[in-house]
């Protein structure tokens, strides 16, 4: 079957441009996996109206309410390959199957890659946080931590006393610079050395951390800049331009959110650095114009 657009990727970004598109009448296909990439997490913060609800709540609310548009075809799949043809793009789900459109929307997300520190994985989202603005408050007063692990975690570890008392952790490989030393010293950072080996207490609780030197420092929540992966390689099989981010690469989109290939659109966290749901979410909505107007005026 033929759609005007495909959205893959059906969590804040895909799901807003689709309304979009749902709402202009066009038919849609949304073709999602079901990993969003706050699924760790048992809260989503700072989202207007949905403060502190589950993320899985929050899209299988938005996923019936697309469901009201007739235009809207909603199935849990992965799309594995996608090609350019005359008259648009075809699909391939991991069944086999095949799905056509004449436009396209990314909106597929990033995969988050964790240290192997024994611990870290299981408290992911829970005690093992990325950002404070989306996970600090409830931790307020408590011990914090920043597990280095790129020259930007310094500057983490200069924003994350906002919250409560801190300590950065090097792991013997991010000293700060003079520059930085001074910012840590100034917002009483402790900083220390000896890299941490393992998390201590039971998970998804974080008590404290064990160091390879042997001693044990109590923490409540430690904060870590993991290195991202789009995730699958749909971007890069349709010949979509990718920028590298300070902490991943992300898919090259113009104002509108159109890519490098006509037809093509992306959003959310696939199409931009540092970002999170509700930026996700306005991304999808001006990536379902766009989509849209370069379907009703395609000489525009
Ligand atoms: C642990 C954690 C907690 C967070 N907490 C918050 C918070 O409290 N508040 C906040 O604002 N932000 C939070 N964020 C950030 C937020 O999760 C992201 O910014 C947001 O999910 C991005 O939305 P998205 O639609 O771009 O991508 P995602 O939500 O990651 O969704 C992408 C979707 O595309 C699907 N997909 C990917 N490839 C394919 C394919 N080939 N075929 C089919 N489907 C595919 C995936 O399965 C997934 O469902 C958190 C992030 C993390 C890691």
């Amino acid at each position: 079957m033929t759609h005007d657009v495909i959205v893959v990727g059906g969590s804040f970004a895909g799901q807003s441009a689709a309304m979009q598109l749902a709402r202009a009448r066009r038919t849609v296909l949304v073709i999602d996996a079901g990993r969003p990439r706050n699924r760790f997490a048992d809260a989503t913060h700072g989202f207007l109206g949905h403060d502190g609800r589950k993320p899985s709540d929050i899209i299988s609310q938005a996923s019936q309410q697309l469901a009201a548009y007739p235009t809207i075809r909603q199935i849990r799949a992965e799309a594995v390959q996608a090609e350019k043809n005359e008259d648009g793009f075809t699909l391939t789900l991991a069944d086999g199957q095949q799905e056509r459109a004449a436009r396209i929307v990314l909106a597929t997300g990033i995969s988050d890659e964790l240290l192997p520190i024994p611990g870290l994985q299981q408290r992911w989202g829970k005690t093992v946080l990325h950002c404070p603005y989306c996970h600090g408050f409830e931790f307020a007063d408590r011990q914090l931590g920043v597990l280095a692990s790129h020259p930007l975690s310094v500057h983490q570890a200069t924003l994350i006393p906002e919250w409560g008392p801190t300590t950065y952790f090097t792991q013997g490989a991010f000293e700060p610079d003079p520059q930085g030393a001074a910012d840590l010293a100034a917002r009483k950072v402790r900083i220390v050395r000896s890299p941490i080996i393992e998390l201590l207490g039971p998970e998804p609780e974080l008590e404290a951390v064990r160091l390879e030197n042997g001693e044990t420092i109590r923490m409540d929540a430690l904060y870590v800049a993991p290195r991202s992966h789009l995730t699958g390689s749909l971007a890069q099989q349709l010949g979509c331009a990718v920028d590298d981010g300070p902490l991943g690469p992300f898919i090259r989109v113009d104002a509108l959110h159109q890519t490098n290939i006509a037809g093509i659109f992306a959003a959310g966290d696939a199409a931009a650095p540092m970002i999170n749901a509700t930026l996700a979410s306005a991304a999808g909505v001006i990536a379902g114009f766009s989509a849209h107007r370069s379907l009703a005026m395609p000489d525009a």
